[in-house]
């Protein structure tokens, strides 16, 4: 077995049926994502739509891909075809142009709502005041091509455990916590946290998507 593919197989076997695993393959090459794709591993996160695109044209088609980065609304429409789940939605105006684009393809594009959690500056997201307001949007019910299916966060750089595992937990009672508020258009289900540092915390507290780069990968 590959070095790659023994990565994988070891961390499918530690979150053990609790989370799916996104093998987080930005800057990889082609080659790399080969490597996986041909142990069976099938479900790939990248941060940039450009890069994303590029290698879903050379990559087979059977592959579940997700979006993890940050998404201008211009970007959309080159992905929409194709992209299975957008971790990184942050604005009723992202929503509606996701909406638009996966209109003209016929399809229901799975959506999360990204919260800020961690107390750096640098990282995005929503509120929870903020994400109460679009999940109450009435907008939300005439977007028929989207369907917002959990909440996205990612804890702070830090190798404090504990803090680390309370803003995890701060995310999962959120995610409990908005469970009223599914409809038509939400039906929360999922919760996506946990990355090469920390994804054992984030399983640990409720996490059913890890999104691993460096640890199966290697640095970048
Ligand atoms: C890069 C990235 C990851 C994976 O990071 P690793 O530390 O390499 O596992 C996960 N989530 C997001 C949003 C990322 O940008």
């Amino acid at each position: 077995m590959s070095e790659i593919a023994e990565n994988i197989a070891n961390i499918i076997q530690t979150i053990d049926g609790k989370a799916r695993l996104i093998a987080v393959t930005k800057t990889k090459p082609v080659a790399t994502l080969d490597e996986a794709y041909n142990s069976g591993f099938k479900r790939f996160g990248e941060n940039k739509v450009q890069e994303m695109v590029e290698k879903y044209e050379r990559m087979p088609k059977d592959i579940e891909w997700h979006m993890i980065g940050h998404l201008q609304s211009n970007k959309v429409k080159y992905m929409a075809s194709f992209v299975s789940m957008i971790h990184s939605v942050d604005s009723l105006k992202l929503l509606r142009e996701i909406n638009k684009e996966a209109l003209k393809h016929n399809r229901v594009i799975d959506c999360l709502l990204q919260i800020f959690i961690a107390d750096e500056e640098t990282k995005f997201g929503l509120s929870k005041e903020e994400a109460i307001e679009i999940l109450t949007s009435p907008d939300l019910l005439t977007f028929k091509n989207i369907r917002i299916a959990g909440l996205m966060g990612m804890g702070s750089f830090t190798d404090d455990s504990d803090k680390i595992r309370n803003e995890f937990r701060g995310l999962k009672n959120l995610f409990d916590s908005l469970q009223i508020y599914n409809h038509d258009r939400v039906s929360l289900k999922e919760l996506s946290m946990g990355m090469s540092g920390d994804y054992q915390i984030a399983v640990d507290e409720g996490s059913t998507l890890v999104r691993v780069g460096s640890a199966i990968f290697g640095g970048r």
